[in-house]
């Protein structure tokens, strides 16, 4: 996600809140299919469940604008975790009209925002199964500390919708295991109006129309969580912009609303190239193709759903003032969507390296380079309450401009101790090795110390674990 402008911006905006709107509307130590831990996520102890890993999704979405209605179906593919006697999904609000297991109706209830299915018999440890779920309702955006989450209606009349999860909106609009280390496969069919569009992550892979509706069927192998999953509809404009035109190794997706096209055509004219520079310092891009879809409403941040970030209107100007979110979501494909997080207790690993590649864009175009920025940064850093480490900064300040800033940090100040070479080679290396996977901050450490030869803790570990700023090692 990104939080502002730049980093002495970034302290007034909420990240992850959908504003109330003009008139109306307002990511372990460990392969990513084992189980790492059988305790509750510390910061969002209700979410997610350690019983089962999932390993598709399949979601049949049937959207009617004019009454913001939903009607689902999802089909989960799964795996039990241990014996299991029940299955433990998210859902928010919407209402359950029958669940089965492998094709056979089952008993459940609700209980909070948990959608608790029996099991007729016990689910043995490593017993694949599918449940389907028929649901229905008026999907709503899920209150939270970040403001409210998930699914929301856009524009003036209502007409469109928008996802923006992070962290824990997902279960506003399907049942799920919300769990940033729970990665899927997924396939979404959504049916809207004809004159309406659906956009998903991944590729569309067919579009019907029959009669007055359409159905549009995206796939994403993914694998992807939860949070970053998102379906979009409404009237837009859409391209897609081809590697040949863009230099981009994927073909890139840009929907807008129509009245905003020309602002957003320039103000996304060079997402191609970021692309590519990404790609070349970070190794190669993760996904089938990259998006970015423009929603009929002012956000307070951008979100970097995987391969189709989304952005408000708000930040598209036609003076490419936003360029650096474009280049941070853009990055978040690499670091926090493919490298995922075993627990939201490791953002720093997403937002700073989401910040740190702000700058080495920044460094490309041969504006302030990312020394002069971190220096910059650090100052500001040490002028601000010292309160804060880091590596946990705790639930309140998941968010915080500070931890976005000060990872950024925390990057440039290896990249001093052990020069642009090595530096490199850890980003890359890192990707590499937990590409599609999730990791936390004990394994940062480890790999940047094999890759460097060197024990990275004393440059580090300050930055990560103490609240107080450090200098940076004098060159
Ligand atoms: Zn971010």
């Amino acid at each position: 996600m990104g939080s502002g402008r730049s980093a002495c911006s970034r302290r007034a905006l909420l990240a992850g809140a959908v504003l109330p709107l003009t008139a109306a509307a307002a990511a372990a130590s460990g392969p990513r299919r084992r189980p790492r831990r059988e305790r509750p996520q510390p910061y969002f102890p209700g979410h997610g469940s350690y019983g089962h890993r999932t390993v598709a999704y399949d979601l049949e979405l049937g959207y009617d604008p004019g009454a913001g209605w939903l009607d689902g179906h999802a089909r989960i593919e799964a795996v039990a975790n241990g014996a299991v006697d029940r299955v433990a999904l998210d859902l928010a609000r919407l209402e359950v009209h029958e669940a089965r297991l492998d094709d056979r109706p089952v008993a459940f209830r609700r209980k909070g925002g948990k959608l608790l299915i029996s099991t007729p018999r016990t689910l043995e440890a490593g017993r694949p199964f599918a449940l389907d779920i028929r649901y229905g309702g008026r999907p709503r955006p899920v209150p939270s500390q970040f403001g409210p989450i998930g699914w929301d209606r856009t524009g003036d009349d209502h007409d469109g919708t928008l996802v923006a999860s992070q962290p824990v909106g997902a279960p506003s609009w399907f049942p799920c295991n919300d769990r940033p280390d729970d990665k899927a496969s997924y396939t979404f069919g959504i049916t809207v109006p004809v004159g309406h569009q659906a956009l998903a992550n991944g590729s569309l892979v067919e579009h019907r129309r029959n009669g007055a509706s359409a159905r549009w069927t995206y796939h994403h192998p993914g694998p992807m969580a939860s949070y970053l999953a998102a379906v979009y509809t409404g009237r837009f404009a859409r391209e897609t912009w081809t590697p040949r035109d863009t230099g981009a190794p994927v073909p890139v997706h840009i929907a807008c609303p129509a009245g905003t096209a020309k602002e957003v055509r320039h103000d996304l004219a060079r997402q191609g190239r970021i692309l590519r520079v990404f790609t070349d310092l970070f190794g190669d891009y993760p996904f089938e193709s990259y998006g970015v879809v423009v929603v009929d409403a002012e956000l307070a941040a951008p979100v970097e759903n995987q391969t189709l970030s989304v952005f408000g209107t708000n930040h598209m100007d036609g003076r490419r003032t936003w360029e650096t979110l474009v280049a941070h979501e853009t990055a978040h494909q690499w670091f926090g969507n493919s490298v995922g997080l075993g627990d939201w207790q490791h953002i720093w690993l997403n937002e700073g390296f989401a910040t740190y590649a702000e700058w080495l864009w920044s460094e490309h175009l041969d504006e302030d380079d990312a020394d002069t920025l971190a220096r910059r940064a650090r100052d500001e850093l040490a002028g601000r309450r010292q309160n804060l480490r880091i590596a946990d900064p705790g639930r309140r300040h998941l968010f915080d401009d500070r931890v976005y800033v000060r990872g950024a940090c925390a990057l440039h100040a290896l990249r001093l101790a052990v020069g642009d070479t090595r530096f490199f080679r850890v980003l890359r290396t890192w990707h590499e090795a937990r590409r599609g996977g999730f990791a936390d901050t004990d394994a940062f450490l480890a790999h940047a110390a094999r890759v460097t030869g060197r024990d990275v803790a004393d440059v580090l570990g300050p930055w990560l674990f103490e609240p107080r700023v450090p200098k940076y090692a004098p060159a």
